[in-house]
């Protein structure tokens, strides 16, 4: 799995940014140009829009047969997580145990080491999501 180039490339690579509509409001990340419900309506309204980095666990895996890159790190455990701002994303749950997970689960975002590219030492960074820790005050 390839860290997108977009997280190179521009400043805001260790904050989630997406785009929000300014026709409907519906938050995308990663950001879009058009909004796929409004179209053309959407054309030049679409705004950054940071998000919170706070979501809850809507379906996870386990993975125990990891793809280059990862190898040593299983088991560990990838999830579906409904964003409070209402768009969905993909990442690795990292400090917890694979029992520890379930749906419903609050995370939020953390910067981490995806991997080390050993042929050229570079490193990868992105966003995981880790349990959040400090109550939420609703
Ligand atoms: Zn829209």
């Amino acid at each position: 799995m390839a860290v997108p180039r977009y997280w190179r490339e521009i400043p805001q690579r260790y904050n989630l940014v997406g785009t929000k509509c300014g026709s409907c409001g519906k938050i995308y990340f990663p950001p879009k140009v058009v909004c796929p419900t409004c179209r053309r309506k959407s054309l030049g309204h679409m705004e950054d829009c940071a998000l919170a980095g706070r979501g809850t666990v809507e379906s996870y895996t386990i993975i125990y047969a990891p793809p280059p890159h990862f190898e040593g790190e299983e088991p560990y455990t990838m999830a579906l997580i409904k964003m409070d701002e209402g768009c969905y994303l993909m990442g690795q749950v990292v400090d917890l145990e694979p029992q520890e997970i379930h749906i419903g689960l609050r995370v939020e975002a953390c910067f981490r080491r995806i991997y080390e590219d050993g042929t050229r030492g570079a490193i990868q960074y992105g966003y995981k999501f880790k349990k959040m820790e400090e109550a939420e005050t609703p």
